[in-house]
C-alpha cells in the first residue's frame, strides 16, 4: 500500500484506542480491494471530542469508526443520525458526505450477519437469551427485534439497565430473574454473552456468564469476546457439544458494514478475518 496526496483517510476515535484491531482489519480490506484508502487510530480524550469532529470536517476525513467512550456523546456533534443510531442513542460509524457528517450504528446488524455467516442462523422467529445490557447488548437487542426474533430474554446484574435495554426489544422482550435462568437457558435457540466475563487473562476462571451445564447440543452460543479467541465459557460449552462462536465475526461484520457505508463497495470479509486472526495470534 503506498500513500500519496490523493489517498483517502478514515480512522477510529476512542480512548484508549491504540490497541484497536480496526486498523488491521480495515487496512487489510482496502489492500484486498485495491483501494487507495488508509485507516488509522486517533487517540481522542473526552475533552477533545468536539474539536476532533470539527477536524473531520475541516480536513475532509472521509469517515470514522467511533469506540468507547465517545459512542453516545458524539451523537450531538453530527449533522444527521440514522434511525437505528437515533433509537440506540449511540453511533459507531460516521460518514462524511461532502462536509455533512452522518452517524450510523453497525454493531447489532454486524452481529446478525455474523451468526448468519458462522452458523447459518436466521434469527427471525428464534428465542434468544442475552446476558448483559451494556452498549453491545443494546445494539444486538435492537437488531434482533428488527429482524423478527420471537423472544428476546435478558439477564443482567443491574436490573434497571436490563429494563432500559428491553425497551429496545418491543413486545418480544422479557426480563429474566435469577430463579428463571435455567428455564430461559433451556428454551433458547441462541444464547449470547455480552458481558466481559471471560476476558481476563487467567487460567483460573471459574466465573461464567451463565453455567455451561444449562445448555446442550442443538443450541447455539455466541460469546462477544474476541480476545482471547476462545473463552473458558466457550471451551466448557464445546465440551458439551454446544455449537459455539466467539466475537471476532461480529467485529468483522460491523467493520464490513462501515466499509460499505464509506466506499459503497462490498467488503472482502475473509481477508479482514485473516488479518485480525494473524494479529491476535501474534499477541497471544
Ligand atoms: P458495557 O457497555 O460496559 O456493558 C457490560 C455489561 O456486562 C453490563 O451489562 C454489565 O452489567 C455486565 N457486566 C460487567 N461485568 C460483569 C460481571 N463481573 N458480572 C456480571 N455482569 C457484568 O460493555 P459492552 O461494550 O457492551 O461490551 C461487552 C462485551 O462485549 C465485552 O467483552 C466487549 O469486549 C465485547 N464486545 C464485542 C464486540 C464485537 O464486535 N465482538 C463489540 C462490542 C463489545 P451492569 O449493567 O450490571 O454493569
Amino acid at each position: 500500500m503506498s500513500i500519496s496526496g490523493s489517498t483517502i483517510l478514515v480512522g477510529v476515535i476512542g480512548s484508549p484506542v491504540k490497541h484497536s484491531l480496526s486498523p488491521v482489519i480495515l487496512n487489510a480490506a482496502f489492500k484486498e480491494a485495491k483501494m487507495d484508502w488508509v485507516y488509522t487510530a486517533f487517540e481522542t480524550p473526552e475533552e477533545e471530542l468536539t474539536d476532533a469532529i470539527k477536524g473531520v470536517r475541516a480536513l475532509g476525513i472521509a469517515g470514522l469508526s467511533v469506540t468507547m467512550p465517545h459512542k453516545v456523546k458524539v451523537c450531538a456533534l453530527l449533522d444527521e443520525i440514522s434511525d437505528s443510531a437515533q433509537t440506540l442513542e449511540a453511533v459507531n460509524c460516521i460518514v462524511n458526505e461532502g462536509g455533512k457528517l452522518k452517524g450510523h450504528n453497525t454493531d447489532g446488524d454486524g452481529f446478525i450477519d455474523a451468526v448468519k455467516h458462522d452458523a447459518g442462523l436466521d434469527v427471525a422467529d428464534k428465542k434468544v437469551l442475552i446476558i448483559g445490557s451494556g452498549g453491545s447488548a443494546r445494539s444486538i437487542i435492537h437488531s434482533l427485534g428488527e429482524a423478527g426474533a420471537r423472544e428476546i430474554a435478558v439477564i443482567n446484574r443491574t436490573k434497571k439497565k436490563a429494563l432500559d435495554a428491553l425497551e429496545l426489544a418491543g413486545s418480544v422482550g422479557r426480563l429474566i430473574s435469577e430463579d428463571k435462568i435455567s428455564e430461559a437457558a433451556e428454551e433458547a435457540d441462541l444464547v449470547i454473552n455480552a458481558t466481559p466475563i471471560g476476558m481476563a487473562d487467567t487460567e483460573e476462571i471459574t466465573n461464567f456468564p451463565i453455567e455451561p451445564n444449562l445448555l446442550s447440543k442443538g443450541q447455539l452460543a455466541v460469546d462477544l469476546i474476541y480476545h482471547p479467541i476462545s473463552t473458558p465459557w466457550m471451551e466448557a460449552l464445546k465440551n458439551r457439544k454446544v455449537e459455539t462462536y466467539g466475537g471476532l465475526s461480529m467485529l468483522i461484520f460491523q467493520a464490513a458494514k462501515s466499509f460499505k457505508l464509506w466506499t459503497g463497495e462490498e467488503a472482502p470479509v475473509e481477508a479482514m478475518r485473516k488479518a485480525a486472526l494473524d494479529k491476535i495470534e501474534k499477541k497471544t
